[in-house]
């Protein structure tokens, strides 16, 4: 079964067409990664798909549900997550606290509970920590939890970033570079965090440029260049597809991905 699925998906910037006419499906509990080049339209694709931009022409349906016109905050609360390519955390923050603000943005209580502290407000702090502990500790967190998030490693900060999205008790998480700027015995870990999250029955789409990475991790690989989808498949189908070669793993990919 399909949990997302788009239908000529599109979006230009004035005459730039960054995602074109894309047609694809995402299945659910799979993990399915995107590849291509720098400015191919992979973070314009999770953008149109999150709601962050409006789709010039195309449809995006998540189980069932057409979202295409949805904001962000309803398709997220629909349970779709994302993380983003660059890590925003509040850095004066503990990381603790930095996951509760993304508990909270789903099950917020109202600014009169907020400023009257009304039972329902303590009960959903309560509740938002709790989340939020439980998520930093399957994020293998636990140890982090109270230090601000601006002391951590970059790949603290990402699974921080993981953590804030899976707490709001995501369907589909879409991870923009998890492993970018990290090192190779970090990058297996967070490979492996993923493999945990679609074993928890959340599906994973993540964009990575580190093909050795994806292509242990994904069961479906899409490859973008220049907005269009060029190729898809299971990652020895793709490796092998003679337009993924001359597009990307012939060109800069293969220096980016060493
Ligand atoms: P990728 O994530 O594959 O590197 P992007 O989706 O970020 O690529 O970008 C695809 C193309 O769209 C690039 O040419 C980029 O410059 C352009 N682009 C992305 N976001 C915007 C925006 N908000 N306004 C104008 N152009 C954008
Ligand atoms: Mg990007």
């Amino acid at each position: 079964m399909n949990i997302i699925e788009t239908s000529k998906l599109t979006k230009s910037f004035g005459g730039l067409k960054a995602v074109q006419e894309v047609d694809f499906e995402i299945e659910k509990g799979a993990i399915t990664a995107i590849i291509g080049p720098n400015g191919a339209g992979k973070s314009t694709f999770f953008n149109l798909i999150s709601g962050f931009h409006r789709p010039t022409s195309g449809s995006v349906v998540f189980n069932e549900t057409d979202i295409t016109k949805k904001p962000a905050h309803k398709i997220a609360r629909l349970g779709v997550a994302r993380t983003f390519q660059t890590t925003n955390l509040f850095e004066q923050s503990t990381v603790l606290d930095n996951v509760i603000v993304g508990h909270r943005l789903r099950t917020k209580a109202g600014l009169f509970d907020a400023i009257f502290r009304t039972p329902r407000e303590k009960r959903e702090e309560r509740q938002a920590k709790e989340k939020a502990e439980e998520m930093l500790e399957f994020s293998g967190l636990t140890d982090l939890a109270y230090q601000p998030a601006g002391s951590i490693s970059q790949e603290a900060k990402k699974r921080t970033a993981i953590a804030l999205a899976l707490s709001t008790d995501p369907d589909i998480v879409f991870l923009d570079e998890p492993a970018a700027g990290v090192n190779p015995d970090e990058t297996d870990g967070l490979a492996a965090l993923m493999r945990k999250i679609a074993e928890n029955g959340i599906t994973v789409c993540t964009i990575e440029h580190k093909m050795q990475m994806i292509m242990s991790l994904a069961d479906k690989i899409m490859v973008l260049n220049q907005g269009k989808k060029i190729a898809e498949g299971t990652p020895e189908e793709v490796q092998n597809n003679n337009a993924v070669i001359d597009a990307y793993l012939g060109g800069d990919a293969v220096a980016e991905a060493q």
